[in-house]
């Protein structure tokens, strides 16, 4: 069976409107601006059918934060030299459930770039299903090269702000690009210490000894697997046999590695910010692993351990032919050209495991181009949906298993797959994953902040 899908219906001239407002109150933040523009493009049938969403003005207010926290990071490296760095913490809608999302610490920080992946979060968040608000925070602090005592201090002087913000039923952090289980180890030592309570349930991603859910690691990257397998399945297809290409060697990347070889994918390359990897034989994801985890180096020291991959500095993962392609790096790193070059080398299905990191000219081309397509908000939630099943842990100070964990984001995703699908459907756009995610996933933030009142 082949889908038909449709691209993305035109923005209307309302909407129009109120992106040009939004626009207009947040100079200089491009990255915000698109992501707002990219949900609000979803959203004029939404609005036909939903008078009431017009009225209360949800649309407006779903594009202001509730709240924006700006703070100074002090902190001393490991030759006694002041360093100071600016923390983020945007939380943008509690309708659901306690902000919730990641931190990032990485040099590109900035305000543009946390709205933009809160505003992004909102609705990943209310796919999930689970009672989850939407947030995101981090610091423009450049974690790379720096020694463990050095992203310590920075944590606890992170967190020596932000505790009087966050909380079980406030606002629950995590990891995002640059915070892993070290860096929420170290931020969750500090607010134990500021605030003398074992709140376990403050933050999400912690070592599985001391509260942490199993599968939070690998959640992310199993999930945009799993996701995948659900579009495969819809055109009757699989991964079993396919080629792949993951770009990113973090977090993310290794776990969607490790599923899709677990599946009988072949994953032939991936990337870091240097370069690409091209292993023909396939990624050996132990060896990787050890790389990149343990021995903290860069994706060229892995081919130099492998006699035939093939090291690419600077090289564009995407002109590598496969008929998988999974963009699990950072945002915008795949361009309309280079789906261009996807299309022509065959693929046929594109999962993305980072947050927006295909250009919407890309997107265009995938629709188009008759691509199964899965959004980040959608195919990437598994992260953050384990999340919210570390925080039902906590609240019941309960642990689960490994397999139990992972069935439960298996049903997550099969059913965030399949919610996109109707809604899609639903709104004449059949096969159109875009539509789908932004339209459902906004309507549920919608009708808990009609229910709400005026707040
Ligand atoms: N940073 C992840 C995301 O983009 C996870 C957030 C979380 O677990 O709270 O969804």
């Amino acid at each position: 069976m082949s889908p038909s899908y449709q691209a993305a219906p035109v923005i209307d001239e309302k909407l129009e409107a109120i992106h040009a407002e939004v626009v207009r109150l947040n100079p200089g933040e491009p990255e915000f601006h698109e992501a707002t523009r990219d949900v609000l493009e979803s959203l004029g049938l939404v609005i036909a059918k939903h008078p009431e969403f017009a009225r209360n003005k949800i649309i407006q207010r779903v594009c202001e934060p509730e709240r924006q926290i700006i703070f100074r990071v002090p902190w001393q490296d490991d030759q006694g030299e002041v360093h100071i760095n600016r923390g983020y913490r945007v939380e943008f809608n509690s309708a659901l459930g306690p902000y919730k999302g990641g931190l990032r610490f990485h040099r590109s920080v900035n305000l543009s770039i946390v709205k933009f992946l809160g505003f992004e979060q909102i609705f990943k968040n209310a796919l999930t299903g689970l009672p989850i608000g939407g947030g995101k925070g981090g610091s423009n602090f450049d974690p790379k090269g720096r020694s463990d005592t050095e992203i310590m201090r920075f944590c606890q002087s992170f967190m020596t702000e932000l505790y009087r913000h966050v909380g079980e039923y406030t606002d629950v952090p995590a990891g995002d690009t640059g915070v892993g289980r070290r860096e929420i180890g170290y931020l969750f030592g500090q607010y134990k210490r500021i605030t003398n309570r074992y709140e376990s349930g403050v933050l999400t991603g912690k070592g599985t000894d001391w509260g942490g859910a199993l599968v939070r690691e690998e959640a992310t990257g199993y999930g945009t697997v799993f996701f995948l397998t659900e579009m495969l399945q819809a055109i009757g297809d699989s991964v079993d046999d396919r080629d792949c290409v993951v770009s990113g060697s973090g977090n993310v990347a290794l776990h969607a590695i490790d599923k899709l070889q677990q599946l009988g994918g072949r994953v032939i390359a991936c990337s870091d910010s240097d370069g690409v990897v091209h292993d023909p034989k396939g990624i050996d994801i132990a060896l990787l692993r050890h790389v990149k985890e343990v021995e903290r180096l860069r994706v060229s020291d892995y081919a130099q351990l492998r006699p035939d991959a093939r090291y690419l500095p600077g090289g564009n993962i995407w002109s590598i032919p496969c008929h998988l392609a999974l963009p699990c790096a950072t945002q915008n790193e795949l361009s309309g050209r280079d789906a261009a070059v996807l299309i022509a080398n065959g693929c046929i299905a594109v999962a993305e495991g980072a947050n927006k990191p295909t250009t919407f000219e890309g997107v265009q081309l995938f629709l188009e181009g008759g691509v199964a397509f899965g959004p980040g908000k959608a195919a990437n939630a598994g992260g953050v949906a384990t999340s919210a099943l570390e925080m039902q842990q906590n609240a019941s100070r309960d642990s689960w298993s490994f397999e139990y964990t992972e069935a439960r984001l298996a049903g997550i995703m099969a059913d965030i797959h399949q919610t996109c699908l109707e809604t899609a459907e639903e709104f004449g756009a059949p096969g159109n994953y875009v539509v789908g995610a932004n339209i459902a996933g906004f309507q549920r933030v919608a009708r808990a902040m009609t229910a709400l009142g005026l707040i």
